[in-house]
């Protein structure tokens, strides 16, 4: 896959074929100027101050949920913890072997069924915990207490490093009975109904926290994480300072990990001048009408959907595959995967050899080489908008960081897959940052997985040397150094 150099190769490259610049009227909204992306930022800043104060956070659409890690995994953390991570499309448990920077991960996937997903809380909580009793069976685990980490990746508000309140949820789950409920006590509960391990939770901590610490734990410039997988959301380092509603003690270093869930920017209609009747229509048939705008436009879980309702316009318009079925896949809400745009813009010759096989598989028959065409002209217009709002919110932070040298660690399929999301989000960033940053997108491998028992282990080793229980505390308390990066 070719990499752009510079953004200028990138828009060139874009501009449609003769033979398909009848379409233009119906995708035109996806082409956003720098002055919109620039204005994106405004607005994004805006609101996160919003958060951060104590006045207007218990009203603001991003809640920039100040977390109770503090500290950064030094390397010499060790032992064996058993970590979930529950993040909207995966639910996997963990048992991670840490010894240094040797880390051994065994892991299985368990599927959440749709009925448990829409279910009540018990029922979730409860199928969780038979999956944990299950590997901790078939791991030979029994007999000994298993600290664990949990990356549960929902909005909380956090009261302690394993207390967390559900805020909402997102993401297609909405268990009756969660919200405004701490989900440690609610799996501590399933766990003593449902098995008899003996687990003691340790910390919970979103995605996007767990991908930052995991990279943390290997370059010191780390002090963003971003999740591109089902949702999208970020979180970084903030002064203390500067957030208000942070209650605890204040102590030096001064400066907490903030969990932005951006992806509720735009609930307030800020964002309606960039969004398209696309988005409109997406947004009125999911599960949660008028919620999670930003994430709309960028999550794994919606991106297809955008390209599928696209498609049917083009074909309701007479302009794209003139003779499908009508029993066609096409037609059907939540058919057209996330993972086939990047399958399709994954073709890098007329043959459209991948572009064919995705139109074949959702029952497209009597598809044209021009028909191809416009199929991954339309995705490779929905992914870049993603690619360069996600790039937008990430400028917005590296400008607010304000330092010389920052790595951003990102995870997710959307991410991990898309053949050209990182390419185009760092030509996007490099536009928008003030001149002089330099910044990296590093993949964190399994952050969620990793960084909640990194998180969890940072938290015991802390616990033994008799500090703070219930949060990770500013490194000048310890009695033993940890990682972390005073501010410049
Ligand atoms: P989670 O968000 O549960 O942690 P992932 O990071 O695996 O899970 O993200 C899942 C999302 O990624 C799904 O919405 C899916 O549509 C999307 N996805 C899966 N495979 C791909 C792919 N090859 N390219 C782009 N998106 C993908
Ligand atoms: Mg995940």
């Amino acid at each position: 896959m070719a990499e752009f150099s510079d953004m200028k190769k990138f828009v060139e490259w874009l501009v449609p074929d003769e033979n398909i610049k009848h379409i233009e009227a119906f995708v035109k909204g996806f082409k956003l100027s720098t002055s919109s992306y620039k204005r994106v930022m405004h607005l994004l800043n805006q609101e996160m101050n919003q958060g951060l104060m104590r006045h207007s956070q218990p009203l603001a659409d991003i809640k920039m949920f100040p977390t109770f890690v503090r500290s950064l995994p030094d390397g010499s953390e060790k032992g064996d913890f058993l970590a979930l991570d529950l993040g909207g499309t995966n639910f996997r448990v963990l048992l991670v072997r840490l010894q240094g920077h040797d880390i051994d991960i065994q892991s299985k996937t368990y599927l959440i069924p749709q009925r448990i997903m829409l279910g009540t809380g018990t029922q979730l909580f409860d199928h969780i915990a038979d999956c944990i009793g299950k590997f901790v069976r078939d791991h030979n685990l029994s007999g000994q207490t298993l600290p664990l980490g949990f990356t549960f990746s929902f909005p909380c508000k956090q009261e302690g490093l394993a207390k967390a309140r559900l805020s909402k949820w997102t993401k297609g789950f909405r268990c009756e009975g969660v919200v405004g409920e701490d989900i440690c006590q609610l799996l501590q509960e399933a766990l003593k109904r449902r098995t008899n391990c003996s687990v003691e939770i340790v910390a919970i901590v979103n995605d996007a926290v767990g991908t930052l610490m995991s990279a943390a734990h290997v370059d010191r410039n780390c002090e963003i994480g971003l999740i591109l997988g089902t949702g999208c959301n970020a979180c970084y380092m903030e002064t203390l300072e500067n957030v208000q509603t942070w209650d605890e003690e204040k102590s030096h270093p001064d400066q907490v990990i903030i969990n932005t869930e951006w992806g509720a920017f735009g609930d307030n209609g800020c964002l309606d001048f960039l969004r398209t009747e696309y988005d409109r229509e997406l947004d009125t048939f999911s599960i949660n009408p008028g919620r999670q705008i930003m994430e709309k436009m960028i999550g794994g879980m919606y991106m297809g959907e955008i390209v599928r309702l696209v498609l049917e316009r083009l074909n309701m318009e007479g302009l794209l595959f003139r003779s499908v079925d009508n029993e066609c896949d096409l037609f059907e809400r939540g058919r057209f995967y996330t993972k086939y745009v990047s399958e399709i813009e994954s073709d890098t010759d007329d043959f459209y050899h991948n572009t064919k096989q995705v139109l074949d598989e959702i029952g497209v028959e009597n598809y044209t080489t021009e028909d191809c065409k416009i199929v991954k002209y339309v995705c490779t217009l929905i992914s870049a908008r993603a690619a360069f709002l996600a790039a937008a919110g990430l400028a917005t932070l590296i400008n607010r960081i304000n330092k010389t040298d920052i790595t951003i660690a990102v995870d997710g399929s959307l991410y991990r897959f898309h053949p050209r999301f990182h390419n185009l989000m760092c030509l996007k960033i490099q536009e928008l940052v003030k001149p002089g940053i330099k910044f990296k997108l590093a993949l964190s491998h399994d952050g969620s997985g990793k960084g909640a028992a990194l998180t969890a282990a940072v938290s015991l080793r802390l616990r033994n040397t008799k500090v703070i229980p219930d949060t990770l505390p500013a490194m000048s308390e310890l009695p033993v150094r940890i990682g972390i990066k005073q501010k410049a």
